[in-house]
């Protein structure tokens, strides 16, 4: 993979040194002579590793005691299942906002378990836009939100305040950039896109918003048994899980989420601002809903798609092929993009226009 700029949305592109770091404990975890893979998440080493991501995850987001962290299995995809589960009161309703494909998941698996009430939504738009202006219904059990719409390419550049518990689903901008998570009740973010290998999901929540729904759990479904068992109640999926550990020391190594964040802020300056000026490509979505982390445009001249096709594969560049729903490109720019590889893309944008513009 070195020499190669890692567009992919998800399973995407990690911090080389997290990979040489995983791979090293691959083979041999804190020098004991056996491999991460192979000790029991009972042991002291695996159990150190736990206990130190779920204690980063809270210093990162400047949380406290009143929250707790856990890595579960299932994808992000199990939680739309799990937040109405144990959020949800029977007779009550639950408020969404439908922002895109993933939004709209949450929202069919949420209807399988009580009242839905869709309170904004951009479907109608192709999702283009982040609605906003929404009120909020005080009775409403929680309101659920996106924060980045990784098929679309939207994001929320501000939350609403909630008179209910807010949860949200972070899969595709978790530790991006500085945000006050004091103002959620619950977030989840599967690790794949922007904090680790696939595999753990990462749930955050407010040990008070639980227990409240009278309703009769599985208990791999009820987050008060994972908090319990201190994500531990099963086998946990001890790989993942160590390498979120790894990508969260060297967020905080070099500098937190204010570094992070000033990255992401530079690459998605320099990725939109080639969009706008170059003559060949559109954007797809309102400028002001942006996303700094999944960057979708189109060729205003479409024949030119296989030599533009051959030009950045060419230059090293993988992973950019649209989404088969908006179709056109996707620049995934998760924290661990380098501000050169962004260029590497402008160069070869720059590049199609100057022979074809
Ligand atoms: C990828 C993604 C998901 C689904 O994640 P899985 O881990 O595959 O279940 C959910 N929400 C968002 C915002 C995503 O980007």
């Amino acid at each position: 993979m070195k020499g190669k700029h890692n567009f992919s949305a998800g399973p995407a592109i990690l911090p080389r040194e997290v990979i040489e770091e995983a791979a090293n404990g691959v083979l041999n975890i804190n020098n004991t002579g056996l491999s991460i893979l192979e000790v029991s998440h009972r042991d002291k080493d695996f159990m150190a590793i736990m206990e130190e991501a779920r204690t980063l995850v809270k210093e990162l987001m400047g949380l406290g005691n009143e929250y707790q962290v856990l890595f579960l299995g299932g994808g992000a995809s199990l939680q739309f299942a799990m937040v109405p589960c144990n959020l949800l009161i029977d007779g009550g309703t639950a408020a969404y906002v439908d922002t895109g494909v993933w939004a709209h998941k949450a929202i069919k698996e949420a209807k399988g378990i009580g009242n839905i009430n869709i309170i904004a939504s951009s479907e109608a738009d192709k999702y283009s836009f982040i609605p906003k202006n929404y009120t909020i219904p005080a009775d409403a059990n929680y309101l659920h939100i996106t924060s980045n719409n990784t098929i679309y390419g939207t994001q929320m550049h501000a939350f609403p305040n909630s008179p209910v518990p807010l949860v949200c689903d972070m899969s595709s901008d978790i530790f991006s950039r500085r945000v006050d998570f004091s103002k959620f009740s619950l977030i989840y973010a599967g690790a794949q896109k922007n904090m680790g290998a696939a595999g753990a999901t990462m749930v955050v929540v407010k040990e008070s918003i639980l227990g409240k729904t009278g309703r009769k759990m599985f208990s791999m479904l009820d987050y008060q048994v994972h908090i319990k068992g201190e994500s531990m109640y099963n086998t946990p999926p001890v790989f993942s899980v160590y390498v979120c550990l790894l990508t969260m020391k060297w967020l905080k190594k070099n500098g937190g989420l204010a570094w992070i964040e000033e990255i992401n802020r530079r690459k998605a300056e320099l990725m939109y601002s080639e969009i706008d000026r170059n003559s060949l490509f559109t954007g797809t979505v309102v400028k002001e809903d942006r996303s700094w982390m999944n960057a979708t445009f189109l060729l205003t001249k479409p024949e030119l798609e296989t030599t533009f096709n051959t030009m950045w594969k060419e230059a090293g560049i993988v992973g950019l092929k649209g989404h088969r729903d908006v179709g056109g490109y996707r620049a995934s720019m998760y924290n661990a993009l380098t501000l050169e590889d962004v260029q590497a893309l402008v160069d070869v944008m720059k590049e199609l226009e100057k022979k074809n513009g």
